[in-house]
């Protein structure tokens, strides 16, 4: 009988399920879109329960598409939105909060409160992570102190933290009645609490943090049998044997299990991961250090990481907040209806700025603006945004590694978007490509689930599934891309500064 893998992809802005065979292709697909919550500027919440309805429904829909049941799922996989942080009650399963999600920068005052003592690099050298709202330590921290009861309820061990991965293995495999409380090491390496080199929670950076450890799920590898799901699932005693964040996860589908192999997603926000095998490396260019993965008792694969935080949300913000288009997919129309940004540049730093840049001071800004100017061009600007970030992490990532990339593989939703691509490849120099699998989030998930189980028998099988779709050759001058990119860059500077 043929049988396949289930990957639970719990997103930024939906939860899927997908269903792999062996060859890595999808069979099906449920997807459920969660709200996105703004209570006020600057923050970002989803609903946990929400999301795990939604994933129970998507692994309801993707089975019944498939016309297949649990019977025919040798594994399942978990791969998720990092650093989204959940608190819940372990005797009630009921969360204490909303989800306080990666985008938010709502802890900005606790950031400053620790780095006040060492600076924001203050654990870098024991994380790879700089102080920042970003990372899911200081959420459990806003948590504990302004959400009322919640201190006292986990000083009595009474309350469990997770990022969604955990949340949903938690609730998969029973919940109240006996649910696995583990994460993998991948999105353990986003707290700011994990060592690199231990693999452990760090006493010392949790003190600091005043975070009990009582909270904090098992770290676990990325590819093992962590539970099995409880008699409440559709995938009842089916095991759960794979776990990665979903940038490390998309590394993973794109069969970039080496040292020197990268990848760049083009999502919600994008994220460039390059892998540095064995070795951890410390960035001298505002990159992350970060866990790439980990099989069973393999060693451990680490990765450096230019993370940007609005890309793909640029082009939502221009559909719900200004109206400018329908669906997302619409902005490259608009784009193509000009030949060029007409001197309008983007700097999308709504979330402050991630990668090289690390400034959460920073706020958004339209500049170069002339009478001339219209929504076209603004809606290319929005595009080349996207690329130019990109750039400037890639240059990072060549500075750190030495060794300059000669292509870059690519993935995520605005990867279907050619004008996109095209003035990517333009302005970095080195052909860009796609997978056929545009799924690699998913895809790596189902990867490490289906290791553990013995699904595949190894690397070498799933690189052979890795088969090209599409490729875009550099065909811009060199003088007029980096014109432009010195225009971007000058553009960056008038958004630094902007919050007191
Ligand atoms: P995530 O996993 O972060 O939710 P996806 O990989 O599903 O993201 O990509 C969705 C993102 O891609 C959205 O932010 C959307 O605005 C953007 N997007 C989708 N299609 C296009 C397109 N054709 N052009 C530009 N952006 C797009």
């Amino acid at each position: 009988m043929t049988k396949y893998v289930l990957a639970i992809d719990q997103g930024t802005t939906s939860s899927r399920a997908i269903i792999f065979d062996k060859s890595g292709s999808i069979i099906s697909t449920g997807q459920l879109e969660h709200e996105q919550i703004f209570p006020k500027a600057g923050w970002v919440e989803h609903d946990p329960k929400e999301i795990w309805d939604n994933t129970r429904e998507a692994i309801g829909q993707a089975l019944s598409k498939a016309n297949i049941t649990r019977h025919d799922i040798e594994a399942v996989g978990i791969t998720n939105q990092r650093e989204t942080a959940v608190v819940w009650d372990k005797n009630t399963g009921v969360p204490v909060y909303n989800a306080i999600v990666w985008q938010d920068t709502r802890t900005q005052p606790i950031v400053d409160r620790l780095a006040a003592d060492g600076g924001v690099e203050r654990f870098k050298a024991k994380v790879g992570l700089p102080l920042a709202t970003y990372f899911s330590g200081t959420k459990i921290v806003w948590i504990l102190e302004n959400v009322e009861g919640a201190r006292g309820k986990a000083d009595a061990g009474d309350l469990l933290f997770g990022t969604t991965d955990s949340w949903v293995l938690w609730n998969l495999t029973g919940g109240i009645e006996g649910g696995v409380h583990a994460t993998d090491v991948t999105n353990a390496s986003r707290t700011m609490f994990m060592g690199l080199d231990t693999l452990e929670w760090d006493d010392e950076i949790l003190a600091a943090f005043d975070v009990p450890k009582s909270m904090l799920p098992e770290i676990k590898s990325s590819s093992e049998v962590y539970g099995i799901a409880s008699g409440h699932s559709l995938l009842r005693e089916v095991p759960i044997a794979g776990i990665l964040g979903d940038q490390q996860a998309a590394t993973f589908g794109q069969a970039a299990f080496d040292q020197g192999e990268a990848k760049n997603t083009y999502g919600t926000g994008n994220f460039l991961i390059f892998n540095t095998g064995t070795e951890i490396v410390h960035s001298k260019n505002g990159l992350l250090t970060t866990v790439g993965y980990k099989l069973g008792d393999g060693p451990t694969h680490y990765a450096l990481e230019g993370s940007i935080a609005v890309t793909g949300s640029l082009v939502q913000w221009m559909r719900d907040n200004l109206g400018m288009i329908k669906d997302a997919a619409e902005i490259e129309d608009l784009a193509k209806t000009v030949d060029d940004n007409g001197g309008a540049y983007f700097v999308p730093a709504f979330s402050g700025l991630f990668a090289p840049y690390w400034r959460s001071d920073a706020r958004g800004a339209l500049v170069g603006l002339t009478r001339y100017v219209n929504k076209g061009h603004i809606a290319r600007a929005a595009l080349e945004a996207i690329a130019y970030q990109t750039r400037e992490v890639l240059d990072a990532v060549n500075a750190d590694s030495g060794v300059p990339l000669t292509e870059l593989k690519v993935d995520g939703g605005a990867t279907a978007n050619d004008l996109l691509m095209q003035f990517q490849a333009d302005l970095i120099g080195v052909p860009v490509v796609r997978p056929v699998v545009a799924e690699t989030t998913a895809l790596g998930a189902a990867y490490a689930a289906g290791l553990a189980v013995g699904f595949w028998s190894g690397l070498d099988d799933l690189r052979a599934n890795w088969q090209e779709d599409a490729r875009w050759e550099p065909s811009m001058d060199k003088e007029e891309s980096e014109r432009l990119l010195r225009n971007w860059k000058k553009a960056v500077t008038k958004t630094l500064d902007w919050v007191d």
